[in-house]
This record gives structure tokens, C-alpha cells and sequence, in this order.
């Protein structure tokens, strides 16, 4: 019998291929089992086991496999069909699933080279013949490569050979195979071998009565060792004998001390808290809880609506008790920016090292080690704390998933494919498992409300903040006014500027808010209204006075600020519109004594620049900070009294049929900030548009007029959550064409789905890198069949690639675009 298997390639191929294996290798090979595969002429890639069969592809000769990857499978069946859904669901293909969810180190075919031992000492007769015949012609060539290896010995999985001859000490691997993944090794000293016996170690000790640094050492670590079971760090036994590296060193060559190490995980929590004991709730948490559990006795997700500050978290963290007590897996999903180590602090002193975090500030290697860790179950990672690419873990036993934030449009994968939303994919996954889902947020999404209304959703609320601290007071302030009135002081109206005064002179903290980064969003020459634009994207260039650079957001773009009009010449050149750097500037001159922070995308790079700001300013040494909506996300801080929004227009005034509710869900989010200690809290809303309904329904807390305003508005204009939409984006750097390629796939759309076809429209940034961009808008009444909608998508799709000079023109789908 012949045996195949299919293959999920990292690539946008639209079907698995199939390769041929050896009988042997498909009792071996598993569904979730890596193998590198030939692909076209000369590509290797590594691929992912799908099926195992025995039935001959049609359309083609199978190819035989290159090589196995792994002896057990690294995805399992859960995860399998899951990234199945997902592919269909977002109309991607299974490989860029696979691409996006594993680690990269998974995808890496790392060049091995197959080295002599050193210090071989080899006795031939021990080796097998295959073994032989790679130590031979390691005799004749320096070095294999790991194909080199599979042709001399003549077979395909050449691991369990390459295995012997390491054990045998044959050979030496320079480098991990196919993956670069290294776990982090720790550096421990202990005594040398030597001077273990008592005898010895007073004679080692006499010995070093003339080196007095050197027997300080010696004394350390057993003093160290006398406390402490656990082994001992060069870097402890450096501090505690206060000797430098040097000294040690020389023990070392000595060999009175002896290192060694120890592979640690670089995920590791070092504190040792976990003891915690979980808080006890009040009686609104109670209620809340137990009407969660009634939704999860109807098997439904539940929507938790709990006001900033109503204490949800600790809600969150007893369920996570119990899904733990009952020995399964926990995930806790987070929008990126939420991710702060407040939060991951706050979990593992209660659940200390069973805390594991996933996500892409962090370095592939940690993320190697989550995933491995939660493959095989290991307790370190019984719950994961992670952004949206934690629902592509290999759990087998997933208890419960809380999705916090649920309302976060960061939770959609916006490039690349797959686009998913981590909301739906979890309540999906959560479905496969048979966990318990729990949404929460302080303003829920229209989707998810509308949902927990209807009664699909089970749902729970909390109206109040914990400990009878009084939701913030939020006074909403006109800017027309307050500039006819010759009141603005910059930025900052009459009644924003007294209040931060009066926090200021209390020793009370102040956030403000303001939505845009850089000094300013546009220049303006004021004699021939010429504006810098970037070369690459139709936009203005933001102006970033610190480093005195005009700067695209879209490509990275930047020059310097040019002294006068590129256009005229003149040296007339004003700004336009203000970022979070005006504003941390005109504070210095306000309050030249206050201390000012600002927290935004260019002061946050790096992995612990934004936990940086958070800590300083969590610890006081900040008195006002000026961030992004970056600041609006779950933090608890203590000592701020007052939230100011700079400007509310500019939330209101986005070009998206969404922009009112996220406009209701950042400003209440941010001003959730304020005031979450006994003191009430003050919020000041600056805006040219104080009596919008959209401010009113904030500054009043109506979550559920805005709900009603909102849902009946998407009805009207067939949006969310009564139609589901799917954006299709065209993308050519030639104008003409990707024009004509669009019409034409927009009327063949218009044939088949009649008065739901939206466009072509250009997006407000019509132009990205030097590529066009046109998108189509298709809206599906809840009623049509998806399924069927997005096919009749694809057929078109095939007629327009036929096309030749369509061809070039990229499609990009995006299924319930948010
Ligand atoms: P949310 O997540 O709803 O914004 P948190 O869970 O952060 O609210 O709670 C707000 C504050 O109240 C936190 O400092 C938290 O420690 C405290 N808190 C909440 N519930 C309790 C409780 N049951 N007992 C003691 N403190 C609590
Ligand atoms: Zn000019
Ligand atoms: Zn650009």
C-alpha cells in the first residue's frame, strides 16, 4: 500500500498538498507533526502534518517528504480544526493560519552543520553502518550539511541516526536542529568535588587565611547554602560576598569552586508569591459571579458589564481558581497595550509561577517555551495571560477563557491575514473545548451587548465601583466659548488649566488624554497653504519637535523640518492641529514645577518601555501624564484625581460607522481613571462639540441610551451587528488599473448581491507605500447565508484573475471589518 500525507505549507496556497512517505514513516508521521517538504523548483519548507491517508493525489505526482521534524505532534486535533474555521471563516488560507499561530522559530530551517566530535575517540566496530558511513565522510569533508546527511545515508529521517552518533559522541550539531530556539541557560557555583569532606574544606579554608577575598567567597556561599535549598547564582554569591567577577574566577580555575547550569525558563517569575489568598467579594461581585455561572450552566458565554473600578478582575480571578482547582487550563485575553505588568502582578500573587505570558513584545524564544509548556500541560502555564495570539496555544484541556476588554478593536488582526477577531475565535475555540467564556468590559461592544440582550449570551453586571467609591464627575467644556472669551491658554481651557493647579497643589496625579502623537499633524505654509506631504502615502507628515523631523505614521517616512516653503520659499511655515508632545510642551511652560510624563508609541518602544512610565508614575515620581489611548487601558492607579481629554473631536469626528461607540468607550475607559480611591474623581472634556449626543451619553454614564442610539442608527444604514460585513481592499500601485480592476469586481458583486455592494470608495488615506488602495463594502443581512456570499466572493475572484491585467492587483478580505 502507498501512503501519503497532506501538508499545510506556510503559504497563501489555497489547498494541502499531498506528499508520498515511506510505510515507516506513516506509522510514525501524526496529524500536528512537522516535516520539511520540497516545494517548486527548489524550496524547502517545513510544513504541517494534516492527514495521514493512503489515497494517490489526482492532479499530481506526489513528492516524497524531505525530512520528519518532530517525533510527537506540536498541534493538536483542537487546534487543527479551529485554524480550520478560522481560514474559512476570515477567508484566508489554512497555511497563513499556521504561518501566523506558531512560533517563527517553528518555521525556521536553519542551515545544521554536522561537525567531528573533538574528542572523539571512536571505536569504528561500535557504529552501525549507517553511522559509519556518516563518520566516514565526516573524515573527508569538515563539515555536513543535514540534506548532505540524508543523501549518504540514503533516507529521509536521519534524526534517530544523527541521535546515536550525538550519544556516542560522534558528532557535534553547530546549532540546534532546524529551529533556532535555545533555551536560556543559568550560570549557578557550588563547591568543587574536592572539598566536600570536612578534612579538606578546613584545610581549604587554613589555605586561604592569606587570601582574604578569596575565603570571604568561600564563607558566602556557605552561608548562602545554610539558608537556602535552592543552588546559588554566580551573580547572588557576587553580591552577598561582595567580591568582584574576578576572585571568583580565579576559584574557579582553582577549582575550589565549581559552575554549572541549569536551563531556566526566560519566562520565569522570580517572586514568590502565589500564596495570596483570593479576595473575598462583596455582595454586587457575588451576584455578578453567580449570574455568570448561571450562563455557563446554559453552556453560553457571558457578557460581564462591570463599571471602571467595579472590580472585576477580582471576579475574573475566582473563576480562575476554580478552573485550575479542577486541574485545566485558563486563558485570560487582553488587547497588547493592556498587557501591563499590573495586571500580570496582580495574577501571580495569586497564582504565582502558574502564570505564563504570551505575547509580541516577547522574544521568539520565550514564546517557544510557553508553547511547549502548555503542551504538555505543564502546571507553569495552567494559565496563560496573553494577547490575541494566545488562542493559538496547544491547549487540550481549556477551562475557561476571559476574554477583558472584549470590546477592544485591537482584538481584530488588522495585516497580515489571518484577520481574525480574537473575540469571536475565542468564543469559538472556547465552543471546540467546551469552556466556559466569559466577555468582559466597563463599555461593551454593541455586538456583545445586542447578544446578551437577545439572550445568546448569558449576562452579568456590576453598576457600582468597589468600596462605594463614586464614579468620576465629568463636566463637559466648550472650546468655541472658551476661545471667543480669549481663555485658552494653548491647549488648555480656563477650567482644565485651575483644576490640574488645584491637583497639582493637593500632590494629586493628572492624566490627560490626547489622541495623536507628535508635536503636530500637519505643517502649514500660511502664504501659499502648501503642507508637507509624505513621498510614499497620501498624508501630511507630523511634526515631532523633539526631533525636529517630519514624520510619516504610515511608512515610517521621515526628513528633517525644512527651514521655509518647499513650494514658495517663504519661511512661513505654522502648525496645524496638536499632538501629545504640544501638549507635554506647554505644561513645561504652565507648570514649570510639575513633573511631566508622556506616554505614547515613541516614548514606549522597547519591552518594558511602557511598563517603565507606568511604574514611575505608579510610584508618584510623575505628577502629570500625557499619553495616547494607550493610558486608557485597565490601569488602577491610586493618587490620580483628575483626567483632562484635550480634544473630543477628533474621536468624533473619524470617518467609521463605528467612530460614536469607540468614541463612548475610549473616553469613558480613560476617564475611568480618575478618582478610584475615596476622593471622587474629576474629568474635564474639552471639545467644539460639547452637546453631541455621543458626550452627553458619556458625561451622564447612559451606556444604554448610546446602546439604543447606536443599534437603531446600524440598522438604518445596514451595518453591525444586524449585517455582517466583509471589506474587500484592492491594492496596485498603478492608479488606472487598480480603478478599472475594482469597478469591475464591484459590478460582477452588484450582479450577484444586488444593493448591498458599497463602492469603490477610497479610504481616507488613499495611498500606503506607493500602493493605491480601493476598497468595497459588502453588507450580508443576518438572514443570507455567509457561506454561500463569501463562495459567490471566491468564483468572482477566479474570473477576475483570469484576467491578465488584474492579475497584479491584490484582494484582501476582511470579514466583519471592524
Ligand atoms: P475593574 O477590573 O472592574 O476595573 P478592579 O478589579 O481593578 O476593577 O478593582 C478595583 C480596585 O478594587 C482594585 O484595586 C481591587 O484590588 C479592589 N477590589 C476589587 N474587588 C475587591 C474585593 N472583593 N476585596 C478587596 N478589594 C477589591
Ligand atoms: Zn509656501
Ligand atoms: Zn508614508
Amino acid at each position: 500500500m502507498e501512503y501519503f500525507i497532506d501538508v499545510v505549507l506556510p503559504i497563501p496556497l489555497e489547498k494541502l498538498f499531498t506528499y508520498s512517505i515511506t510505510q515507516a514513516e506513516g506509522e510514525n508521521l501524526k496529524p500536528g507533526m512537522r516535516v520539511a517538504v520540497p516545494f517548486g523548483k527548489s524550496k524547502i519548507y517545513t510544513g504541517l502534518v494534516h492527514r495521514v491517508h493512503n489515497e494517490p493525489p489526482q492532479a499530481y505526482e506526489a513528492k516524497e517528504i524531505d525530512r520528519i521534524l518532530d517525533e510527537h505532534p506540536i498541534v493538536n486535533p483542537f487546534q487543527l480544526k479551529h485554524w480550520q474555521w478560522i481560514a474559512e471563516y476570515y477567508m484566508c488560507t489554512f497555511g497563513e493560519v499556521f504561518r501566523s499561530a506558531v512560533p517563527s522559530a517553528f518555521l525556521l530551517e536553519s542551515e545544521t552543520l554536522i561537525l567531528l566530535s573533538t574528542e572523539a575517540v571512536i571505536e569504528e566496530s561500535a557504529l552501525e553502518d549507517d553511522e559509519f558511513l556518516v563518520f566516514e565522510a565526516l573524515q573527508h569533508q569538515s563539515s555536513l550539511k543535514v540534506h548532505e546527511v540524508s543523501s549518504i545515508v540514503d533516507r529521509k529521517n536521519i534524526l534517530p541516526v544523527l541521535n546515536r552518533l550525538i550519544e556516542k559522541n560522534v558528532i557535534l550539531l553547530k546549532e540546534e536542529i532546524y529551529e533556532q530556539y535555545k533555551p536560556k541557560l543559568v550560570k549557578y557555583v557550588q563547591l568543587g568535588k574536592e572539598y566536600l569532606s570536612e578534612e579538606k574544606l578546613e584545610a581549604l579554608l587554613t589555605d586561604l587565611s592569606r587570601a582574604p577575598k578569596q575565603s570571604q567567597v568561600v564563607l558566602a556561599l556557605f552561608q548562602l547554602q545554610a539558608v537556602s535549598q535552592k543552588p546559588i547564582k554566580v551573580t547572588e554569591l557576587e553580591q552577598e560576598s561582595g567580591a568582584s567577577k574576578a576572585v571568583i574566577k580565579a576559584l574557579v580555575d582553582k577549582q575550589i569552586l565549581e559552575e554549572y547550569y541549569i536551563r531556566r525558563d526566560r519566562v520565569d517569575y522570580e517572586g514568590d508569591g502565589g500564596d495570596e489568598e483570593v479576595k473575598s467579594l462583596n455582595e454586587y461581585q457575588e451576584k455578578a459571579l453567580s449570574d455568570i455561572h448561571k450562563g455557563f450552566e446554559n453552556k453560553k458565554p457571558v457578557l460581564l458589564h462591570g463599571v471602571t473600578s467595579s472590580g472585576k478582575t477580582e471576579v475574573y480571578v475566582q473563576l480562575i481558581e476554580d478552573c485550575i482547582n479542577k486541574g485545566k487550563q485558563a486563558l485570560y485575553l487582553l488587547p497588547e497595550i493592556a498587557l501591563t505588568t499590573q495586571l500580570i502582578g496582580r495574577l501571580q500573587e495569586y497564582f504565582g509561577e502558574k502564570v505564563s505570558v504570551y505575547h509580541s513584545k516577547y522574544n521568539v524564544q520565550e514564546r517557544v517555551e510557553v508553547w511547549n509548556n502548555v503542551l504538555h500541560q505543564k502546571s507553569k502555564a495552567q494559565v496563560v495571560i496573553g494577547a490575541r495570539s494566545s488562542l493559538f496555544l496547544p491547549f487540550s484541556k481549556l477551562g475557561l477563557i476571559i476574554i477583558d476588554e472584549e470590546h477592544e478593536g485591537s482584538f481584530k488582526q488588522f495585516d497580515p491575514a489571518p484577520r481574525y477577531h480574537a473575540r469571536d475565535a475565542a468564543i469559538v475555540l472556547g465552543n471546540l473545548h467546551g469552556s466556559q467564556v466569559l466577555l468582559g468590559s466597563a463599555t461593551p461592544s454593541i455586538e456583545s451587548y445586542l447578544n446578551a440582550k437577545t439572550g445568546k449570551y448569558g449576562f452579568a453586571e456590576i453598576k457600582r465601583r468597589f468600596g462605594n467609591v463614586l464614579m468620576p464627575e465629568i463636566e463637559l467644556v466648550d472650546l468655541k466659548e472658551q476661545s471667543r472669551k480669549k481663555l485658552m491658554k494653548g491647549h488648555f481651557s480656563e477650567r482644565l488649566f485651575l483644576k490640574i493647579e488645584e491637583a497639582l497643589k493637593e500632590g494629586e496625579q493628572i492624566i490627560l488624554f490626547q489622541n495623536r502623537r507628535g508635536y503636530a499633524p500637519i505643517v502649514e505654509c500660511t502664504t501659499c497653504g502648501v503642507s508637507p506631504q509624505c513621498p510614499n502615502c497620501d498624508v501630511s507628515l507630523t511634526y515631532h519637535q523633539y526631533k525636529k523631523q517630519l514624520r510619516c505614521h504610515y511608512c515610517g517616512y521621515h526628513t528633517a523640518l525644512p527651514e521655509s516653503c518647499q513650494a514658495c520659499g517663504s519661511p512661513t511655515l505654522d502648525t496645524k492641529g496638536f499632538g501629545t508632545e504640544q501638549v507635554e510642551k506647554e505644561l513645561e511652560t504652565l507648570f514649570p514645577d510639575a513633573k511631566t510624563w508622556r506616554m505614547d508609541l515613541d516614548t514606549t518602544r522597547g519591552k518594558h518601555g511602557y511598563e517603565k512610565i507606568i511604574t514611575a508614575f505608579e510610584q508618584q515620581e510623575i505628577d502629570i501624564l500625557v499619553g495616547t489611548q494607550m493610558l486608557t487601558k485597565g490601569l488602577d492607579f491610586r493618587n490620580v484625581s483628575l483626567v483632562g481629554i484635550m480634544n473630543a473631536d477628533s474621536l468624533l469626528n473619524f470617518p467609521d460607522y463605528r467612530a460614536h461607540e469607540r468614541c463612548f468607550q475610549l473616553l469613558t475607559q480613560v476617564a475611568g481613571r480618575a478618582g478610584r480611591t475615596q476622593k471622587r474623581g474629576k474629568v474635564i472634556v474639552q471639545s467644539y462639540n460639547p452637546y453631541h449626543q455621543i458626550l452627553t451619553q458619556m458625561s451622564t454614564n447612559d451606556y444604554e441610551g448610546m446602546f439604543k442610539e447606536q443599534l437603531y442608527e446600524r440598522e438604518q444604514y445596514k451595518y453591525p451587528p444586524k449585517n455582517r460585513i466583509i471589506k474587500i481592499t484592492f491594492k496596485h500601485k498603478d492608479y488606472n488599473r487598480l480603478n478599472e480592476a475594482a469597478e469591475w469586481f464591484a459590478k460582477g458583486l452588484r450582479n450577484s448581491l444586488a444593493g448591498n455592494v458599497l463602492g469603490p470608495e477610497y479610504p481616507p488615506v488613499a495611498r500606503i507605500r506607493n500602493q493605491y488602495l480601493k476598497n468595497v463594502l459588502v453588507k450580508i443581512p443576518k438572514s443570507t447565508s455567509v457561506g454561500g456570499v463569501k463562495k459567490g466572493i471566491r468564483r468572482l475572484e477566479k474570473s477576475f484573475n483570469a484576467i491578465a491585467p488584474y492579475r497584479s492587483v491584490r484582494i484582501i478580505y476582511n470579514v466583519d471589518h471592524v
